[in-house]
This record gives structure tokens, C-alpha cells and sequence, in this order.
């Protein structure tokens, strides 16, 4: 709509919009979707918003597809930001504490954001065929994306993955794969094969609309919040394209003159066996090395490499926010303690965040009455496994 071009997020070369692009040829590095954010101000405005519909595609001047009929859709987005009361009064300080709570998009994760906007690009330029390595949630999303839009769908995951996300997949028309190995291992064989099988590489920031969808949670919380965006946000990182999304989402804003240049502190969340983003961060290295036996319950922070590592790091660290892993005992016992305070069955991942704030409360990183966020990321029922 007012896409004007892709640009590497590393290299800053410009690639042409609507054609199908995967990683930059220069450097290797994702795309990112530039658009004329003037003209998407005209008619996209924070009073045309109170009209318009409650899902994602609400803020179609600032997403990529042309023609809304190639739109492929469950309702997802506009998910709740619940205020706790009961959790909060369990923290060393008082905080305004709130949960953005992304197990009620379709197929129960915020991956449903990533893969409308991937999968509704994928059918506008021609595609019919999909591929992706996942730890999970991910394959339950394009699987389900795939299907609604006609397309085959060719999944491979970790032979571990949680029993429902292998199940949900092949219950809604995917091609499934397991491989014993590991997310990283999945994503050399779809880059192995994709050529020959004519499949379209749909791997997270490998292609640049995921983190488009994604984005989407940056402008819910700034309309949620009356355009004030909160004080910290805690978010459990795999990949990363949440966050990358959300600071994207925000400069957006800024540009189209919504909010002021205020951001929040960024936290990514990580669990001790699987932390490369946390190391990288506080080693002050700019690229993150591949975390080596990488092992944790919370399969979605089980990412040894992001390829947009450094676009994470940025901007954590332009936010003035920090990295912090948490033990996958503390992030089980998180997810009944949010359980039984506040009635919300979270994604062992998701509960992360709260043994996360509480080592910035000792640290004294989160001051008294903040407002802080923490992203569920994901449903507790996927992971029975686990409990
Ligand atoms: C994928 C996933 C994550 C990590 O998300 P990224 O944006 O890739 O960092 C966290 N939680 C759940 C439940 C997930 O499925
Ligand atoms: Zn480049």
C-alpha cells in the first residue's frame, strides 16, 4: 500500500518491494519493509483507529500488502493488556504491572501475527508453496496461515517440540518433518532444499514480512497505553522479531508524529541454557555467537543463532534496557504462580518475565510505580509436557 522499497537492516541497500526477497545478496542480512510514512498519516490516523476493526490489519497503511484480498486472516492482534493486581502485590516494590497476553491470538502465540503478514505477502506475489524450521509455535501458525490461504506447507521442527504443536500441525494440513537436532539444525535443511523443491523460505527475518506482523504489538500497546508507551518491557526472546518489530513500530510512530521520541526500556528474557543474547549483551559484543547445547523447556527461547542478533542489541541497548536469563525451574514455577494469582495459564516462556523482574527489582533497574509489560507469549496448554 505505501510500501516504497525493502532495505538491509545491516548494509542499508535497497531492494525492489514486490518481488519475493529473501535475506540481503550484499551481506546476508534480513530486509527490513521501508514505507512513505507522510502519506500513510493522511488517512491512518489515531481517530480513524476508534473505527476500524479489532485485529491487526487495523493499521493496513503501515503493513505491506496491496490488495486486501489476498489477506489472510483469523482475527488476530488487538490482544488484551491485562493489569494485574494480585501478581504485582507479590513484588518487592509497588508497580503498575501489566500482561500483554498474546496466547489469545489464533493458534494461541503472537507467531499468528508474524505468519497473516508473511503468508498474505506470500499469496500476493505468487507463492504456493511454504517452508520453515520451528521450535513450535511457529509451525502452528504457518501450517494453519497456509491452509486458510491454499498453500502446502512443509514444516520442520525438533523431534522434542511439544506433542500439541506436532499435532495441531499435522491436524491442519502441514507437511511435517522432525529432525533430531535442534531449530538451527531444521533451518539448514529448508535452506538446503527450498531451491529444488520450490518452496519459500518463511524462516523468521529471513524473509521480510514476519516482523511486520509482529510490529503490530508496538502500536497496540502505544493505542492501549493513550499513546504514552510504558516504562519497561520484559519480552522472551527467540528470535528476536517481537522486539526488532516493536522498536521498528515505534520510530514509525514518532515519524508519523505519534508519540515523542520517550522509549521504553527494552529486557529480552532468555533461559540460562540457551542465552546468547544475554552473553552478547553484557560481553558488549555487537553479534552474538552461537549458544553450543542449547537446552531449555521454554522451546521458543531454544534459538542458539538469530540472525538478527544485532538488530536486537541495538535496541536494547539504544533503549537503556538489558538482557537477563532465568532457569527453566524458575520459569515452571513462575507459570503457576501467575497461574494462582492472576488465572492465566501462560507459556512457560511468557512466565519467564517474572523471575526476570524480579532480579531488575534487586537490581534496582524497575523504580517504584513504572509501568512495566510482560509479554505472554503463548498458551500453558501447548506445553503439557512440561507440567
Ligand atoms: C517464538 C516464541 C518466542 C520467541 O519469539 P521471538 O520473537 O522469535 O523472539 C517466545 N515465546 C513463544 C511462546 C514463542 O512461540
Ligand atoms: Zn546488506
Amino acid at each position: 500500500m505505501n510500501v516504497t522499497h525493502l532495505e538491509c537492516a545491516n548494509c542499508h541497500k535497497n531492494y525492489e518491494a514486490n518481488k519475493l526477497q529473501n535475506l540481503c545478496k550484499e551481506c546476508g542480512k534480513p530486509l527490513l519493509v521501508r514505507y512513505d510514512l507522510e502519506k500513510a498519516a493522511e488517512t491512518l490516523t489515531k481517530d480513524s483507529l476508534k473505527l476500524r476493526e479489532p485485529n491487526l490489519w487495523r493499521y493496513s497503511e503501515v503493513l505491506p500488502v496491496e490488495n486486501e484480498e489476498n489477506i489472510v486472516s483469523f482475527g488476530e492482534g488487538l490482544t488484551p493488556l491485562l493489569k494485574t493486581k494480585n501478581l504485582a502485590e507479590k513484588l518487592s516494590i509497588k508497580l503498575n504491572l501489566f500482561i500483554k497476553d498474546e496466547s489469545q491470538n489464533p493458534t494461541q502465540s503472537f507467531k499468528a501475527r508474524g505468519m497473516t503478514a508473511a503468508v498474505s505477502m506470500a499469496k500476493e506475489l505468487g507463492v504456493k508453496k511454504v517452508a520453515a524450521p520451528s521450535a513450535g509455535n511457529a509451525a502452528g501458525a504457518l501450517s494453519a496461515y497456509a491452509s486458510r490461504a491454499e498453500m502446502q506447507s512443509f514444516l520442520f521442527m525438533p523431534s522434542d517440540t511439544p506433542r500439541a504443536n506436532i499435532i495441531e500441525c499435522e491436524q491442519t494440513g502441514a507437511d511435517v518433518t522432525l529432525v533430531d537436532g535442534l531449530i538451527t539444525d531444521c533451518g539448514k535443511i529448508v535452506a538446503e532444499r527450498k531451491d529444488a523443491e520450490g518452496w519459500f523460505d518463511v524462516s523468521t527475518l529471513k524473509e521480510p514480512y514476519r516482523v511486520e506482523g509482529k510490529k503490530t504489538m508496538g502500536y497496540e500497546l502505544a493505542e492501549q497505553f493513550g499513546w504514552n508507551l510504558p516504562d519497561v518491557i520484559l519480552y522472551p526472546t527467540g528470535g528476536g522479531t517481537g522486539l526488532i518489530g516493536m522498536w521498528k513500530a515505534f520510530d514509525e510512530m514518532e515519524t508519523m508524529g505519534w508519540i515523542d521520541s520517550f522509549r521504553p526500556r527494552l529486557v529480552s528474557v532468555q533461559s540460562i541454557g540457551c542465552a546468547p543474547i544475554v552473553r552478547a549483551f553484557h560481553e558488549g559484543d555487537r553479534f552474538a555467537t552461537e549458544w553450543s547445547n542449547a537446552e531449555t523447556v521454554a522451546s521458543g527461547l531454544r534459538v542458539p543463532k538469530a540472525i538478527g542478533d544485532f538488530l536486537i542489541l541495538d535496541a536494547l541497548r539504544q533503549s537503556n534496557g538489558t538482557a537477563i536469563a532465568v532457569s527453566d525451574e524458575e520459569l515452571i514455577n513462575a507459570v503457576k504462580e501467575i497461574g494462582t494469582s492472576e488465572g492465566l495459564f501462560c507459556a512457560p516462556e511468557g512466565a519467564a518475565c517474572l523471575p526476570a523482574l524480579r532480579k531488575l527489582i534487586e537490581q534496582n533497574l524497575v523504580k517504584e510505580n513504572e509501568r512495566v509489560v510482560i509479554f505472554n507469549t503463548g498458551a500453558g496448554v501447548k506445553y503439557l509436557e512440561c507440567f
